[in-house]
């Protein structure tokens, strides 16, 4: 399929730092950067209190982009270019074996896509495979207690939002 490379988002768009992660940057766009960077450490501990098999330092250089993409606008990364997908992709999120993460600016932070693609970002570091299969048997690494974590994940950052020290979804820092 002939498509031009659309030249949209590509690593220096991502310049806005997370919040308590020095090596994590994103966009700009819909989720704000104390709230991922809050929902980065909900994750990393989660992790580690459910596998304590990775240094929660060593996701500072592991995670380092996530993006907000708008749902219209997700291009693949093949190196530095971006090309769009086929239009038929309702894709919530990617991970890319670099450790960019997109997610789709249509969803909610407090839904699981963001927790399900930084597993995938933890089987690579941990594994050496993102697993790209999940639960399937082609690919392993991805088990039940993932599927778990993921669940976990996305309820204690809804619960966080809930507390005291709150952090606002969709907050547009530009
Ligand atoms: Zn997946």
């Amino acid at each position: 399929m002939p498509h031009a490379p659309v030249m949209v988002y590509s690593p220096e768009h991502c310049n806005v730092r997370l919040t308590n992660w020095d090596n994590a940057r994103q966009t700009s766009n819909k989720y704000g950067p104390d709230a991922v960077g809050m929902y980065y450490n909900i994750f990393v501990y989660k992790w580690v209190e459910i596998f304590s098999d990775l240094d929660p330092e060593g996701y500072g250089g592991i995670i380092e982009v996530v993006t907000a993409m708008d749902e219209t606008n997700i291009y693949w990364q093949r190196g530095d270019v971006f090309t769009r997908p086929n239009e038929s992709e309702r894709l919530e999120g990617l991970a890319y074996p670099d450790g960019n993460i997109f997610l789709a600016e249509r969803g909610k932070l407090s839904d699981t896509a963001l927790a399900h693609e930084l597993v995938h970002v933890a089987l690579l570091a941990v594994n050496g495979d993102p697993d790209r299969d999940h639960l399937g048997d082609e690919h392993k690494g991805w088990n039940w207690m993932h599927e778990n974590l993921i669940f976990e994940v996305s309820l204690a950052y809804a619960r966080a939002l809930e507390s005291p020290l709150r952090f606002r979804e969709g907050v547009d820092v530009r």
